[in-house]
């Protein structure tokens, strides 16, 4: 017999980087945490620029609130975060989109980060932080805007399994675009655009008009043929939504992919079968087979009808009673295509 094992502890490092590979999937995660941070420091203005699908580069800038050098050093620790104090603030739910405390750090741990950071109302110049692979290599002052920048290069350099499962450039690309469209539909108070490889590829104005953001961001020919979605209280069947609110397409107006279907539930950006499912009943036999239609739409339940945590990364929600909420948002569209003669009333639905 030996008191041998094989069975022994992971260096803080590689633990780092197992953690890292379950929070930034993909660029399109990392631009997500950076995004709403912007968004969470009350930006008005958020720029995402991204380099080859955001595997070579990726740059977040924004003109929110900023950090001083002491908060710059800290936004890096592992499980720091300003937003906030401890569990009572979970269970009673937070107005910030993150909250988890480990986006910078984990993405830094991953890639080259720069932050460059100016507070807003302060005399404070600008405090550049550069963090590679897990460690902060350098902080000094810098000039620079009020606001924050922040750029990762080279993600997953050091974790070349990670780097490895990466897409093409147009496959990730892809799906970074969808997460800024997502987000500069919900906030069309806020001017975000977005560019890759040096081509713009959409800019909303901030003038915080939905129908607005939604032409900057889909064009004109997707922009004229939507139809506002506005319901409440007795408009609704009985379930949990209290209302539902936003755009839908003329079912002549769809694509053969669900992307352009974006659903939030309480102000995030959720996908739900219930919710998908409810508006593709209300355009029934409308639509052709594997048609979906172009979608921005707010629904509000209260909080305990909604379970977030089935895919912390997906975004993935059920309801509590899901077949309610699917009559409830079927009612809904159904209602905002009958009023504009989108829809024969009693045609056949799918
Ligand atoms: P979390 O967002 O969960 O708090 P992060 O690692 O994403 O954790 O950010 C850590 C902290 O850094 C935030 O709580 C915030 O105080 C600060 N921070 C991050 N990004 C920005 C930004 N763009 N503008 C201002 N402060 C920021
Ligand atoms: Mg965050």
């Amino acid at each position: 017999m030996t008191d041998k094992t094989t069975i022994h502890e992971l260096d803080e490092d590689t633990v780092a980087r197992i953690a890292a590979g379950e929070v930034v999937e993909r660029p399109a995660s990392a631009v997500k945490e950076l995004v709403e941070n912007s968004l969470d420091a009350g930006a008005e203005s958020v720029d995402v620029t991204v380099e080859e699908g955001g595997t070579e580069l990726i740059r977040v800038a924004d003109d929110g609130r900023g950090m001083t050098e002491a908060d710059v050093r800290a936004a890096v620790r592992q499980h720091t975060t300003s937003k906030i104090e401890g569990l009572e603030d979970l269970e009673s739910g937070v107005g910030t989109l993150g909250f988890r405390g480990e986006a910078l750090h984990t993405i830094g741990s991953v890639s080259r980060l720069t932050i460059r950071s100016r507070p807003r109302d302060g005399d404070d110049a600008g405090t550049e932080l550069v963090f590679e692979g897990g460690d902060v290599v350098s902080v000094e002052p810098t000039g620079c805007p009020e606001g924050t920048i922040v750029e990762v290069a080279d993600l997953f350099y050091n974790t070349p399994a990670r780097r490895k499962f990466l897409k093409t450039t147009a496959t990730e690309f892809a799906h970074v675009n969808r997460v800024v469209t997502r987000y500069a539909l919900a906030n069309p108070d806020v001017a975000v655009s977005l560019t890759h490889d040096g081509r713009e590829v959409f800019a909303t104005t901030g003038q915080g008009d939905l129908q607005a953001a939604l032409l900057s961001v889909y064009g004109r020919e997707v922009a004229s043929s939507m139809i506002p979605v506005e319901a409440d209280g007795d408009d609704l069947p009985p379930g949990p939504l209290e209302s539902a609110s936003g755009l839908v397409s003329h079912p002549e107006t769809n694509r053969s992919s669900r992307e352009y279907v974006a659903t939030y539930v309480n102000g995030r950006a959720v996908t739900s079968d219930a919710i998908r499912e409810g508006i593709m009943g209300a355009y029934g036999t409308q639509l052709g087979s594997d048609r979906y239609p172009f979608v921005v739409c707010f629904l509000d339940v209260p909080g305990d009808a909604v379970d977030v945590n089935v895919h912390p990364r997906k975004r993935e929600v059920r309801f509590d009673d899901d077949d309610a909420v699917r009559r409830q948002v079927d009612a809904a569209v159904e209602r905002a295509l009958l009023d504009h003669g989108l829809l024969r009333s009693g045609a056949p639905r799918g």
